[in-house]
C-alpha cells in the first residue's frame, strides 16, 4: 500500500484516537492517563517501547526499523494546558479545569497514526525511526528532560542524527504546511524585578523610600529596551504581565515588583536584552534610592531550524501536497517552543500544519478555550511525517 492509502485505511482511528485524548487533557508531568493511552495503542500496534525516562515518567519512546540504517526522530508532546474548554464540542474535556488548547492531542494521535503506518511498512523502511511522545511541553521543558535522560545520544535507543516536529498551526488553512530555516520560534526567558524601599505614611513620602514610584518609572523606562537598546531590524519584545505593589491607599510599601517575559531569536540577543533590562533597573533603583532584586529566569532556547532539514521538510511539502501547498514562513513568530532543546543538539525542523477549515475566517488562537485540533489536519500531518521517513535518503 502507498503512503495514501495507508493513511485513508487508517486516519477514521486516528482521529477517534485524537478524541479519546482530547477528553482527558492532562498538564505538565500528569500525563498518566495519556500516557497509558500512548502505550496501549503501541501494544495493539505490537511496537516494543520505554516507559519514561528519569525525571519524566510520563514519556514514551518507540523505534522502528534496522538501526543499521541510521536513526531520526519524530516528536509529538503530549500535554495540555490548565484551561476551562468552552468548545461544546461532543468529545470535549472531561477534566475540569483542563483542555487540550494547544493541540497536543492533535499531535499525539497523529504519531500514533504515523506508528501504525510504519509498522505495516517496516521491512522497506530506508532509516530507523524513533518516535518520542515527549511529556511537559508547556512551560515543563520535558524536552530537556529527554535530551539531558540520552534520546537522542544512543543512551535510550539508537543514536538520532536528525529530528523533526509539527505543530497544528491557526492562521493556516487545513492542507498547507510552512517552515522556514533558521530562527522559526523565540527564547522565552521570563523576569522578575522587585524594588525594595522603605514603606510609611502616604502623607509624608519623605521620610520612606517609595517603591512603586521607582517601580512605575521602570516599566515604563523599559519599553525602550526594544526601541533604543537593540537593532531594529533584530526582533526583540519585553512584555510586562504581572504587577503586585501596595496594600492600602495610604500606605506607602516596602516593596514593589512586576514580572514579564522577554523574548528573543538568537543567543546574543538573548544576552543584550538581560544585560539592557538590569541596567536600566539598576539606574532606576539608584535614583529612588531602593533596592534592586533583578531575578532572571532562563527559559526555552530559540527553535532554530537546520537549513538543510528546513529544505528537505519543505521539498516533501511541495512534492506531496504541491506546489502552491508549502507557504515558506515569511517571519518567526515570537511564541516560544521545547522542541528547541533538540535542536540545540542535532540538525531538524520544525514546521507549522495549518488547521483552519477551508469555509472558516478567523480560527481560535492557540491556548484559547475554543481551539480544537482540527480532524482534517490529521492527514496532512500523518502524510508530512511518513514522506519524511520514507523519502529519507538510504544509507
Ligand atoms: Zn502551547
Ligand atoms: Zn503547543
Amino acid at each position: 500500500m502507498s503512503l495514501a492509502e495507508l493513511i485513508n485505511h487508517h486516519l477514521g482511528h486516528t482521529v477517534e484516537l485524537r478524541h479519546r485524548l482530547h477528553q482527558i487533557p492532562e498538564v505538565r508531568y500528569e500525563e498518566f492517563q495519556t500516557c497509558a493511552a500512548i502505550r496501549a495503542e503501541l501494544d495493539r500496534l505490537g511496537i516494543k517501547y520505554i516507559d519514561g525516562v528519569e525525571g519524566a515518567p510520563t514519556a514514551t519512546i518507540a523505534w522502528l526499523g534496522d538501526q543499521s540504517k541510521g536513526c531520526i526522530a519524530l516528536r509529538a508532546d503530549i500535554d495540555a494546558l490548565p484551561i476551562c474548554e468552552a468548545t461544546g464540542l461532543p468529545y470535549a474535556s472531561t477534566h475540569p479545569g483542563r483542555m487540550h488548547a494547544c493541540g497536543h492531542d492533535g499531535h499525539s494521535a497523529n504519531l500514533l497514526g504515523v506508528a501504525a503506518m510504519l509498522k505495516s511498512l517496516e521491512p522497506k523502511l530506508p532509516v530507523c525511526v524513533k518516535l518520542i511522545w515527549q511529556p511537559a511541553e508547556e512551560g515543563g521543558a520535558g524536552a530537556a528532560k529527554l535530551v539531558e535522560a540520552g534520546v537522542l545520544d544512543g543512551r535510550i535507543g539508537p543514536k538520532v542524527q536528525a529530528i523533526f516536529g509539527l505543530h497544528g498551526w491557526p492562521g493556516l488553512k487545513v492542507g498547507l504546511v510552512s517552515t522556514k530555516p533558521g530562527p522559526l520560534l523565540a527564547a522565552t526567558d521570563n523576569f522578575t524585578i522587585q524594588f525594595h524601599g522603605r514603606g510609611g505614611h502616604a502623607a509624608y513620602p519623605h521620610l520612606g523610600r517609595d517603591p512603586i514610584a521607582a517601580m512605575a518609572s521602570a516599566i515604563v523606562n523599559l519599553q525602550q529596551v526594544a526601541s533604543r537598546d537593540v537593532d531594529p531590524t533584530d526582533p526583540a519584545v519585553v512584555t510586562v504581565g504581572i504587577v503586585i505593589g501596595g496594600t492600602a491607599i495610604n500606605v506607602i510599601p516596602d516593596v514593589a515588583e512586576f514580572s514579564g517575559t522577554a523574548r528573543s531569536l538568537n543567543a546574543p540577543m538573548r544576552k543584550t536584552l538581560r544585560q539592557s533590562m538590569q541596567r536600566r533597573c539598576a539606574g532606576i533603583a539608584a535614583a529612588h534610592d531602593c533596592e534592586l532584586n533583578f531575578i532572571w529566569e532562563e527559559g526555552y532556547p530559540p527553535t532554530t531550524n537546520d537549513p538543510a532539514m528546513a529544505d528537505y521538510v519543505s521539498r516533501i511539502a511541495r512534492q506531496t501536497l504541491g506546489e502552491k501547498n508549502f507557504i515558506p514562513t515569511a517571519r518567526p513568530s515570537m511564541g516560544g517552543e521545547d522542541f528547541s532543546y533538540y535542536l540545540e543538539k542535532i540538525p531538524g525542523c520544525f514546521f507549522f500544519v495549518g488547521v483552519e477549515p477551508v469555509d472558516v475566517n478567523g480560527y481560535p488562537s492557540l491556548h484559547s478555550d475554543k481551539y480544537d485540533f482540527t480532524d482534517e489536519a490529521l492527514r496532512v500531518a500523518m502524510r508530512m511525517f511518513g514522506e519524511i521517513v520514507m523519502g529519507w535518503p538510504a544509507r
